[in-house]
């Protein structure tokens, strides 16, 4: 039986919170005793531990991916465009998540326009028709007033539900790493977008510092605090997709090399900021209302990846929370074909459909066998 997070067993509409963790490779799997908390959600829900990411293995062109739904030739995002500040097409066939939801949005929109105009329509004929006097009898009567009365405030309910109108925050993406939402998440998209390039001169000061001169990159402090805080406002009460993306461990790789007694340091860091972000999902309720799917861009060898080796192809994906049952891994690793065939783009077609959204047929992401089921 298909158990869908959008089933009518949940009262509110479906939401998911995207996490995104930057060069971690299979360190879930390779590295668990650094990472307890991840490795506990790698036996819970479904997972795939040993998904691949998509080549090149750049950040620019997975997260592109995983976000676009398509593979890098179709995307054609790359680490050098989206670092010199260059912005995604607004135009392109293909749209990331975010865009996609946004038109349907539009769409929604014009169609409830549309209906506003005919209800709008049947008040102004109910008082003409009111107006013949003479011809009225008190059924008419009655008529014409209920339908006064109930159609006036259907127009200004749809009116004050018009995201343009009252903006309701349902797209935000809280990155470590700005170009993220400055060129690979459409520049149009309505939300809440932020970076620690937003914080004050002070904080930009300290984070260069610490990240160029100490070596001590702390990026995801911010970004954690920043997300907890908005999800604790009233902000967030009509989130539809949140994206949050972890940065510390990949520049730990670079800096000290993937796989070093640094990067396993803030790989358990790392696993205890995630641990916190569920503990307060987990204190609101956010679980039982969000399905949760966490991945990475791609893994590294030495200080770099880029390439095809297999600890820089490594990937996982888990995903939890709202419409997804407790699983054991081992029943899942028994399906052979869908445990090889994952990969970390295929989070894309899983968001969609968490959100109750068709899978667009230009998508390369599928939707992993057993998900859902
Ligand atoms: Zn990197």
């Amino acid at each position: 039986m298909v158990s869908s997070p959008h089933s009518n067993s949940h009262s509110s509409p479906p939401r998911v919170l995207l996490i995104a963790l930057d060069g971690l490779g299979r360190s879930p799997l390779t590295y668990s005793a650094h990472t307890p908390f991840l490795s506990s959600l790698l036996s819970k829900g479904i997972s795939f531990p040993s998904a691949h990411a998509v080549y090149p293995t750049d950040s620019a062109p997975n997260w592109g991916s995983i976000l676009h739904g398509v593979l890098p030739e179709k995307h054609g995002l790359t680490n050098g465009d989206v670092e010199s500040g260059k912005e995604f097409d607004e135009n392109s066939m293909y749209p990331s998540l975010f865009k996609i939801l946004v038109r349907r949005d539009e769409k929604e929109i014009s169609v409830r326009k549309k209906n506003e105009k005919y209800r709008h329509k049947i008040v102004i004929d109910n008082c003409r028709y009111g107006n013949k006097k003479t011809m009225m009898t008190n059924k008419d009567k009655v008529t014409r007033n209920a339908s006064k009365f109930i159609t006036k405030p259907f127009i200004c309910a749809s009116n004050s539900r018009h995201p343009v109108c009252d903006e309701p925050i349902k797209y935000a993406s809280f990155v470590a790493w700005a170009p993220i939402n400055t060129g690979i998440i459409e520049r149009s998209i309505p939300g809440a977008f932020y970076s620690p390039k937003s914080e004050s001169l002070c904080a930009r000061i300290r984070l260069y510092v610490k990240h160029y001169i100490l070596k001590s990159p702390s990026y995801d402090t911010y970004v954690l605090q920043r997300v907890l805080s908005f999800l604790s406002s009233p902000d967030s009460k009509d989130i539809e997709l949140l994206l949050v993306h972890f940065v510390d461990v990949d520049e730990q790789g670079h800096l000290y090399g993937f796989g070093s007694e640094k990067y396993l340091k803030q790989l358990r860091i790392l696993d205890g900021q995630v641990r916190t972000l569920f503990d307060e999902l987990e204190k609101d309720k956010w679980l039982e209302k969000m399905t949760v799917v966490i991945t990475t861009d791609h893994g590294g060898t030495g200080t770099s990846h880029g390439e095809h080796s297999k600890d820089e192809m490594g990937s996982f994906v888990v995903v939890c929370g709202r419409g997804i049952q407790n699983k054991d891994i081992r029943s899942h690793e028994d399906e052979k074909t869908s445990k090889e065939d994952v990969r970390n783009m295929d989070c894309a077609a899983i968001v969609l459909a968490a959100l109750g959204v068709d899978v667009p047929d230009w998508f390369d992401a599928r939707i992993p066998k057993g998900i859902f089921e």
